[in-house]
């Protein structure tokens, strides 16, 4: 029977299999993730698991038994540490190696550790696995003061969590405003309002210099007293295989609209892939949930040697206090014209819509739900719209 293989027991990895046995393929699957557990979603960890709303057992993508069930090979704890494209062989941390006929990387990312002194002092933590999330549950119940470190997705979603327990949280941003390159400042500046509304003592435009025992020091000598620190600077895609394998990365594990790496017999997806999008037109390496919920049906059917190409717009979600919104689209930094917002942007009940002339790049709705398909129906089939129009409530953006 052929051999394929799944390097990273994330998200990715899980539904990879997942789409591979209900693609119909009857070969050998093994699954090989370097985390203890099976595979879980990570959403939760800086939200319903870490204040306590969601249970352990909530956050896995499988029940247990369905591995075995569907005959996919699990190996837990062990690490791919080589890549044999020659001999289409994987070469792990327990000595062991397995072949492939098909390979996928699935490796996601990990944080990204800032260069400053006291970066890895035991009271300075990182969010990414569920040990992450435990040991940071455990200080939200024990310290008063948290500083965070980065005003991104995850140190935003932390901040909630850990000031609905009590926690003064003080947010460290080197940017002027929290979510700048990602949203801008239009509605960087909802954010901004939204934790400050909530007694965040959010600092912008602040350059932390050493991490200390007491707290946080900012380039310009101010101490920032802290129990604990939160670093949330992003996250890099894991790509030491596909580099020492000779394949080509920038950015992630560059594939083509099949989720295809260089290596025909080798495909990427999830926070690995930097893959070229049809409807955008370039590549996009997306870190967001729905992506690696979606593009491992792609890469299943591009192993089966069936065509396929990823064509999703890129889909992001976020919950912070009493704001909730689904963003979809995808805008480069500074790469539009306009932000037209529609409803109450004050009582944060709105839609954003980026535009580049009178097409739609992206839309985000805050607080208004059932809303995601007509706007990406706008975005895919680039009608053109007036910006008078997309503000107007009364028109139903299906009719725009
Ligand atoms: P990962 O989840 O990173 O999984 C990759 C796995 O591969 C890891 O378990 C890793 O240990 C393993 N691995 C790596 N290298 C090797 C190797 N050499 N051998 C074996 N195993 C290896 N997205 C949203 O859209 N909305 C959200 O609200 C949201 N919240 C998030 C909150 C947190 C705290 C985090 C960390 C992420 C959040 N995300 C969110 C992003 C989302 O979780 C990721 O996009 C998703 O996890 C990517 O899945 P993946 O399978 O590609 O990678």
């Amino acid at each position: 029977p052929q051999r394929f293989v799944i390097v990273g027991a994330g998200l990715a990895g899980a539904k990879a299999a997942e789409a591979l046995r209900e693609q119909g393929f009857d070969g050998r699957i093994t699954l090989i993730g370097a985390e203890p557990h099976r595979p879980y979603e990570r959403p939760p960890l800086s939200k319903g698991y870490l204040m306590g709303t969601t249970e352990r057992a909530g956050v896995f993508v499988h029940p247990e038994g369905w591995y075995a069930d569907h005959d996919v090979e699990l190996r837990l704890g062990v690490a791919a540490t080589g890549l044999d494209r020659g001999a289409h062989r994987v070469e792990l941390t327990d000595g062991g190696a397995v072949e492939y006929d098909k390979l996928l990387l699935a490796t996601g990312a990990r944080p990204r550790t800032p260069p400053i002194p006291g970066a890895h002092a035991p009271h300075v933590h990182y969010l990414r696995t569920i040990e992450d999330c435990e040991s940071l549950k455990e200080v939200i119940g024990s310290v008063s003061r948290l500083a965070v470190i980065g005003a991104g997705w995850i140190g935003l979603e932390v901040t909630a969590a850990v000031r609905r327990a009590g926690v003064e949280v003080t947010v460290l941003e080197v940017a002027e405003l929290p979510l700048l390159r990602v949203l801008g400042p239009e509605v960087a500046r909802v954010f901004a309002g939204l934790h400050r509304d909530h007694g965040v003592d959010l600092r912008l435009g602040v350059v932390v210099s050493e991490i200390t025992r007491s707290g946080v020091r900012l380039g310009d000598g101010e101490e920032i007293p802290a129990d604990a620190v939160l670093v949330g600077v992003g996250a890099e895609p894991e790509v030491r295989l596909a580099v020492q394998a000779g394949l080509p990365v920038d950015d992630g594990v560059v594939v083509d609209a099949a989720l295809r790496t260089a290596d025909p017999d080798i495909v990427a997806a999830g926070d690995v892939a930097n893959a070229h999008h049809p409807l955008l037109g370039r590549r996009v390496r997306v870190e967001h949930w729905a992506n690696a919920l979606k593009q491992p049906r792609v890469a299943a059917a591009t192993m089966l040697g069936r065509e396929a190409t990823y064509e999703e717009l890129p889909y992001f979600y976020t919950d912070q206090f009493d704001l909730g919104m689904e963003y979809v689209g995808h805008v480069e930094p500074g790469g539009y014209d306009q932000v037209v917002f529609r409803g109450d942007v004050a009582g944060r009940e709105f839609i954003a819509f980026w535009l580049s002339g009178d097409r739609v790049l992206a839309g985000m709705n805050v607080n208004i739900w059932d809303v995601v398909e007509p706007i990406k129906a706008l975005i895919r089939t680039g009608t053109p719209v007036t910006a008078q129009a997309l503000a107007d409530p009364g028109l139903p953006l299906d009719k725009l």
